[in-house]
């Protein structure tokens, strides 16, 4: 079977704030992508950006979500969550916070107040990944990934490393229970070395880098904050460093439905958008 293509090489636009906690660059997003990159929805890279030391925590206040999740990968810093499913926690470097929101949550996303008293530098992604009509409206999840927790493949020969955050890589399963198939593996790469991703025929696949340089199917090059956007035909395809190079590769198998999103919320209806608005605003998703 031939291998994936790289069918786009594409930067995000320019940087902008979510509250006053998280300057982003939406790499992907529903207006830029729609359902190209389903299950994937958006994709916020924020930093690298250092904070000054502050006495109020930084961050979004209170605000809905229904209808998909939201993943939280930490690079750099600290943040702090709580829901109205009574979750609540902080994750660090490494870390992972996968959020079904599904029928609904409130929540709140600050730099925790460590982060916040001592400043420092500030490093992550959140993805939003679509729920396919039939879970959308399942209860809230909520699943807090440490980085101990999180399997670690070493590439043969030194060539790197990475971190199977979801999705199988060869034998190895990935540390998140998903709902339908999702790839989410943190690759660190040597300069000359090549890995060949595992990634499925028939699903979607991108490769994000978060600093260095590599070369995609042979043919592509991308340089840091470039997503390399590949076929969903074909089976695998090979990476190479051009320089010493980090990685966020994602996936899946597509969501093939109709796909409303409207601010905080990812539907299949414009029905089903004013309900959820209906229902932020009669108390439905609870009080934070
Ligand atoms: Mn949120």
């Amino acid at each position: 079977m031939a291998s994936k293509k790289v069918v786009d090489v594409r930067s995000g636009p320019p940087m902008h704030w979510v509250g006053d906690g998280f300057p982003v660059s939406s790499v992907l997003s529903p207006g830029s992508t729609g359902t190209a990159l389903s299950p994937f929805v958006l994709m916020d890279y924020a930093g690298p950006a250092r904070f000054g030391p502050a006495d109020r925590p930084r961050g979004v206040d209170s605000h809905p979500h229904r209808g998909f999740e939201t993943v939280t990968v930490v690079y750099k810093g600290e943040l702090e969550h709580r829901d109205t499913a009574g979750n609540r926690g902080s994750i660090g470097p490494g870390d992972v916070q996968w959020m079904t929101a599904a029928s609904g949550v409130l929540h709140e996303e600050k730099h925790s107040a460590a982060f916040t008293r001592a400043g420092g530098e500030l490093e992550m992604a959140q993805l939003w990944v679509n729920l396919p009509a039939a879970h959308k409206m399942d209860p809230p999840r909520y699943q807090e990934l440490r980085d101990a927790g999180i399997p670690r493949v070493e590439l043969a020969g030194g060539a790197g490393h990475v971190r199977v955050i979801a999705g199988a890589w060869g034998k190895t399963a990935g540390a998140a229970r998903t709902v339908t198939a999702v790839v989410l593996w943190d690759v660190s790469l040597r300069a000359g070395a090549s890995v060949e991703l595992p990634v499925m025929e028939g699903h979607n696949a991108a490769v994000f880098v978060r600093s260095g340089a590599v070369r995609v199917a042979g043919t592509h090059s991308a340089g840091a904050r470039r997503l390399a956007v590949l076929s969903r035909e074909g089976a695998g395809t090979t990476v190479t460093a051009e320089e010493d190079a980090e990685l966020l590769v994602i996936g899946g198998e597509p969501i093939d439905e109709p796909m409303v999103a409207y601010g905080p919320f990812v539907m299949n209806t414009p029905e089903e958008i004013q309900r959820a608005i209906a229902d932020v605003r009669s108390g439905k998703f609870g009080e934070l």
